[in-house]
């Protein structure tokens, strides 16, 4: 079975003695299907070599029982499918058994971190039938082998829905008060932040007492501002959950508490993945608008639907708003629009629909931000205009 065991030089060892294990680790990527163990013994027999006790583990091996009792422990409390088992060993443990491959003339041993990993997943799965996930486990249990202690590092859960938000009066994600970081100060009003509440809020709240999570983020594709209405289709998101008990989510009743809120909706929940956090950040969907404007004197409705027909298909160049230049670097972007129509007339009063391209300034398309923005629809009719109100009618990223 093993003929790289025939060819070493055994006398080499001397006095140390080795335990099945670490005999059979030094051959660990031979003989597949095969414990280390169950390799170890007949090489033991063969060259009639000492086993205990172990020069190298120190037992360290006959211990994994107990490691997976505490793993086994530690998860109790926490609803999980998944696991990941890694360990902390003696650096000198590690160092001892580099140095014994080079003096046995071995390339291919098995670092004895892989066998406490592998042995300790493949007890915890039999005691727990929960299953070892190498790719993404919901947790990583961390085995110190030296201090017999077990540290969890719990996968964030993911959901993803579309939002629609339909006030004016709350932002997208929590937004904590600058001066006081979340204390709490008079500038705020003590509570620690700048709006009552958020989308992100509203969605989390039903979310977090299921899953008894510590901590929550809003990743939305793009965000609507403050006082920006997000109709139609909704806004895709991912809420991010840290630390879960949890993990089964009845999202019938998550969708049923948000949508009572009466300022949020959600449609399309189900479960995500931290792929999609990033897919919904690099999305570069078009977005349809409904602006209501007012001019500074009346425009002819006809002369309206000119100026939109020529900002519609039009390249349009816009220098970093006054609005965002505190925390945006001066710059100019060229950005499509890629239809602009109508809805209503009435004297200096109109409503139009916007289609743009991801990361437009839609207000400065209209008003021109004093002419930082190159062509706008003020500038082609030679009128200033003001935007009294925007909200997102459709993100295009979907048919
Ligand atoms: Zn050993
Ligand atoms: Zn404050």
């Amino acid at each position: 079975m093993l003929a790289a065991a025939a060819g070493v030089d055994w006398s080499r060892l001397g006095e140390r003695a080795l335990c099945d294990a670490c005999l059979g680790r030094l051959f660990g990527k031979a003989g597949h299907g095969f414990t280390n163990p169950e390799r170890g013994r007949p090489v033991r027999s063969a060259h009639g070599l000492p086993a205990s006790p172990c020069s190298l583990c120190g037992g360290l091996l006959d211990e994994v029982p107990k490691f997976a009792d505490l793993v086994a422990a530690k998860l109790e409390p926490w609803e999980v499918r998944t696991f990941l088992i890694g360990s902390r060993v003696d650096p000198e443990l590690a160092a001892k058994e580099e140095a014994l491959w080079v003096e046995l003339g071995l390339a291919s041993g098995e670092p004895v971190k892989n066998e406490v990993n592998r042995e300790v997943g493949k007890l915890v799965t039999a005691k727990t039938g929960k299953a070892v996930d190498l790719r993404r486990p919901d947790v990583a249990a961390i085995v110190d082998t030296q201090f017999d202690v077990v540290d969890l590092e719990v996968a964030p859960l993911f959901l993803y829905g579309r939002y629609r938000k339909l006030s004016r009066e709350i932002p997208q994600t929590r937004w904590p008060c600058r001066r006081c970081r979340g204390k709490g100060c008079d500038h705020c009003g003590g509570k620690g932040k700048m709006y009552e509440t958020s989308v992100e809020e509203v969605v989390a709240a039903e979310v977090m007492k299921q899953t008894d999570g510590t901590g929550h983020a809003l990743h939305g594709m793009g965000r609507e501002d403050v006082d920006a209405l997000m109709l139609g289709n909704g806004r895709p998101f991912v809420l991010e959950v840290s630390q879960p008990r949890r993990r089964t989510v009845d999202l019938t009743m998550v969708a049923g508490a948000v949508n009572r809120s009466g300022v949020v909706e959600v449609e399309g929940l189900r479960s995500s993945d931290r792929d999609e956090v990033v897919a919904l950040k690099a999305d570069r969907a078009d977005k349809t608008y409904r602006a209501r404007i007012r001019f500074a004197e009346a425009v002819d409705a006809a002369k309206v639907k000119e100026g939109l027909a020529a900002l519609a298909r039009a390249r349009i160049a816009q220098r970093t708003p006054v609005r965002v230049s505190h925390r945006r670097a001066d710059a100019v972007r060229e950005r499509s629009v890629k239809g602009a129509e109508l809805l209503a007339a009435d004297g200096r009063e109109a409503e139009v629909l916007l289609t743009a391209e991801a990361g437009t300034y839609v207000k400065e398309a209209l008003h021109g931000d004093g002419g930082r923005t190159v062509p706008s629809l003020a500038g082609i009719l030679g009128v200033p205009c003001e935007v009294l109100a925007l909200d997102v009618m459709r993100i295009h990223d979907v048919g």
